[in-house]
């Protein structure tokens, strides 16, 4: 009985909670309210427990990093089996074997000539190691003036230097401006309400916003440009689905001048847009691709790069003794990551888990829009198993909102995800469709709460 064996709130009363600097967090709010239902102890399957024994419902996969559910167990086994064979391994000159079988087995995925990978311990990571895997493929051709980033206005690439460098949220950014990577770029943001509100799925409109990029290219000169880096799907915005059409033009462009193109795929690798990229998905193929969070489930801290060959034997030259990327972290391919994801990948194929997204996509799409019309709700948008309800700020008070409604899923069970104004929603795949009803019925109740 998990119940019984939790800490009881009171544990929880006497908690410190100054010490711990909390990520993303509005931290005054949350220590001067203590609010025991947001204190998780314990997650199995698509449900939190709180330190009161409230259940939640999981409807963002963690951060839509559990994609599985939680602790499936056929990931804790190998975790704890790989923690009795071997702790940790060097990731610099040398490796474990199921490190190279992890690789294979990712390149088996992705499309086309994207078969090498590097690892990383975060999205973040993965972002900035794409970054410098681009602009040192350009130098070691003879490019060495192609060092320009152009990312996006309202991208999220975690918050690396170069991930803030070329992401596009203001708040990400504002106070760091000395720290950014010199002479990026971004293109226009494709979240427009006037042209796009409760579009299913890809809006019609905006494929010409990519168009943009010929602009910058005229700007600055294709001999000053790097890399392009997108999210295909834009999740950590509050779902921005990419026009049809969009990622093919933006393709097209990029191909014509030289200039690679990285697919964030943080959040879409791995299942959640109903294929096993956002690439096969939206049918486009990027020259990078970044990884994190659902590779291994959110078990253990992974994240990583996969190139084309081309850039990867670009590498590969120099005297063969010779280190042929600097670059690396301590932890890169850590063992216990890599066992979670290896058993992951097996989950992925054994039980269809991309096929069964795109299943689950089309309830997400229904339940979701059928919350047109409820008080302040101003944008509906869904992408592969994911969507998001926009509501319109309380005048002055942008984000008030978007945490009232949060509060009030909280009393309903649930644990929704908002950002600013935006309630985020993911499940995870094992997700009933009486699970998925009992979410949307418990987000218009909070809406209408917190009208
Ligand atoms: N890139 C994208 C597209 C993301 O959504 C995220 C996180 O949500 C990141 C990068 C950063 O990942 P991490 O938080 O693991 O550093």
């Amino acid at each position: 009985n998990l119940a019984a064996s939790l800490p009881m709130p009171d544990a929880a009363t006497d908690l410190n909670l100054d010490p711990y600097w909390m990520p993303f967090t509005h931290n005054r709010y949350f220590k001067r309210t203590r609010p025991l239902d947001r204190l998780m102890v314990a997650a199995d399957g698509a449900y939190y427990t709180t330190v009161e024994g409230q259940r939640l419902f999981d409807c963002l996969s963690g951060l839509w990093c559990s994609s599985l559910g939680h602790r499936d167990p056929r990931i804790v086994e190998a975790v704890k089996a790989q923690l009795d064979r071997a702790d940790y391994v060097p990731a610099f000159q040398v490796a474990s074997p199921d490190t190279f079988r992890l690789a294979e087995r990712i390149a088996e995925v992705t499309p086309e000539n994207l078969n090498r990978v590097f690892f990383t311990n975060s999205g973040s990571e993965a972002v900035d190691t794409a970054l410098k895997i681009a602009i040192g493929y350009h130098r070691l051709r003879g490019e060495a003036s192609r060092t320009r980033l152009i990312g996006r206005e309202k991208g999220y690439h975690g918050v690396g230097l170069g991930g803030i460098t070329v992401g596009g949220m203001v708040a990400n950014r504002k106070m760091f401006a000395p720290l950014m990577v010199q002479g990026a770029d971004h293109l226009p943001h494709t979240h427009n309400l006037k042209e796009m509100a409760f579009s299913r799925g890809q809006p019609q409109w905006g494929a010409h916003l990519a168009d943009d990029l010929e602009r910058l290219v005229a700007l600055h000169d294709a001999s000053t440009i790097a890399a392009v880096i997108v999210e295909p799907m834009q999740g950590s915005v509050g779902v921005v689905v990419p026009p049809l059409g969009y990622l093919q033009r933006l393709r097209e462009i990029c191909t014509r001048h030289g200039i690679l193109l990285i697919f964030d795929e943080v959040i879409c690798g791995f299942g959640r847009m109903g294929d096993w990229f956002g690439a096969q998905a939206f049918g486009v193929t990027p020259d990078l691709i970044t990884f994190a969070k659902c590779v291994n489930n959110g078990t253990v801290p992974m994240g990583g790069v996969i190139a084309r060959q081309e850039i990867y034997d670009t590498f590969m030259q120099g005297p063969e003794y010779m280190v042929e990327l600097f670059h690396g972290y301590t932890y890169s391919a850590h063992p216990l990551a890599v066992a979670a994801a290896n058993a992951t990948l097996d989950i992925l194929h054994a039980d269809e888990v991309p096929r069964r997204f795109g299943e689950l996509a089309v309830k997400i799409e229904d339940a979701a829009h059928s919350l047109r019309g409820e008080p302040n709700v101003i944008d509906i948008r869904n992408c592969g198993a994911a969507a998001a309800i926009e509501m319109a700020p309380i005048p002055g008070q942008v984000g008030a909102r978007g945490l009232k409604v949060f509060e009030e899923g909280l009393k309903r069970g649930m644990l929704l995800r908002f950002t600013g104004d935006t309630i985020a929603m993911a499940p995870p795949v094992i997700t009933t469709q009486a699970e998925l009803d009992r979410m949307f019925e418990a987000v218009r109740a909070s809406i209408h709460a917190a009208a």
